[in-house]
């Protein structure tokens, strides 16, 4: 492990796509910066594993797009979406690609760490605020307590309810649960994704490809119709696939191993992300996923950039910065909360 400064500028908590595109970006930019992360990395990650082209886009603003590509799988920049005997196509303008959550990230992470940024993984670090002044990053180092103080802090750690004070259930948030396995031998084209709504089509089951023989399968519901379907996870993954006969049928041997995930895709408000005078929220963490496809690392990736580059600017995090995200998610990405 790299030496650790008792001061720093920029503490980040969380190395997913939100976390690592601020550290590249502010490390690049000269500041010294602490990544700090309670899993060792790689890790997985419950995704779709999909980019969409916003985070193409933001991959190649980064400079790690082609380093990414070459671990990737192409795909047409398009949705294929099959509902009964309806076809559909959500168009995109360039190609998107999936890649396996645990080679992405730990490309961030590296690409971070080439930039000069310092990594704490596989810890827990504790948080310290106050009101005024400047953030604290705490750590057990077995024999003595470390603490580093920045002059600011990001919170990127995913979901919104382990940010600083955020309820599970924030006004006008939807709990989803996220499901997802790899599936070898699947029988559809490998070049689009593929994706099947499910009943009023608030829920649906994906299957997309990562190669020519492996996909990534997974399916998406509210948390209403998790419960209503009996709420154990092989039970309500057999239930969404009985619904749509032909993707179940594309993915015949089944996934090997099924995990899942709890998900708060919410709908905040500006207002309602929490955020002080040095510390602020991006990512997952900020409630920045699409509610209703649960598109997420396009607004990770986006919203880490936007930050750092804030903070490369003078500006401090806070309220202020909170909408500077949020407005240039909109402009990348486009709207991020349903109504
Ligand atoms: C089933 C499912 C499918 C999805 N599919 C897609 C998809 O195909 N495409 C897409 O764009 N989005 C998808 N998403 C959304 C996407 O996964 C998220 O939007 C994205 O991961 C958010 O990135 P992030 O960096 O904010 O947080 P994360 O990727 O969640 O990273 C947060 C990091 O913070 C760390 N952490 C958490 N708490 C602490 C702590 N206290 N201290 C230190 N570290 C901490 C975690 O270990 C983790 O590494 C999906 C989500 C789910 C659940």
């Amino acid at each position: 492990m790299r030496h650790i400064p008792a001061r720093m500028d920029v503490g980040i908590l969380g190395a997913g796509p939100a976390g690592a595109a601020a550290a590249i970006t502010l490390a690049r930019a000269g500041r010294s910066v602490l990544l700090v992360d309670r899993s060792p990395f790689p890790r997985p990650k419950v995704c779709g594993d999909a980019l969409t082209p916003p985070a193409v886009r933001a991959l190649q603003e980064l400079e790690v797009e082609c380093k990414v590509r070459v671990k990737a799988h192409s795909v047409l920049g398009s949705i294929r979406h099959r509902s009964g005997a309806k076809d559909g196509v959500m168009s995109y303008d360039p190609l998107g690609i999936v890649v396996p959550r645990e080679t992405l990230d730990a490309l961030l992470v590296d690409a971070a760490r080439q930039g000069g940024c310092t990594t704490l993984l596989g810890r827990p670090v504790e948080m310290r605020w106050p009101e005024h002044g400047p953030v604290f990053l705490r750590w057990d180092e077995g024999r003595n307590i470390r603490e580093v103080e920045l002059s600011c802090a990001l919170l990127a750690c995913g979901l919104p309810h382990l940010s600083a004070g955020l309820a599970d259930r924030p006004a006008g948030g939807v709990m989803c649960f996220g499901m997802r396995g790899y599936a070898s031998y699947f029988s559809l084209d490998a070049s689009w994704l593929h994706f099947y709504p499910v009943g009023n089509g608030s829920s649906y089951v994906w299957i997309f490809p990562m190669s020519a023989e492996l996909a990534n399968v997974g399916a998406w519901l509210t948390a209403d119709t998790w419960h209503r379907l009996g709420g154990r996870g092989e039970r309500v993954w057999a239930t969404m696939w009985a619904q749509v006969p032909e993707a179940g049928a594309a993915i015949a041997a089944g996934p090997e191993s099924i995990a899942f995930q709890t998900y708060p895709t919410v709908t905040l408000l500006p207002a309602q992300v929490p955020c002080g005078e040095r510390w602020m929220c991006i990512g997952g963490a900020a409630g920045l996923v699409h509610a209703a496809t649960g598109e997420g690392i396009s607004y990770a990736l986006w919203s880490g950039i936007e930050a750092a580059n804030w903070i490369v600017e003078g500006g401090l995090p806070g309220a202020d910065a909170t909408a500077a995200i949020q407005k240039k998610c909109a402009k990348e990405i486009g709207i991020y909360y349903a109504d």
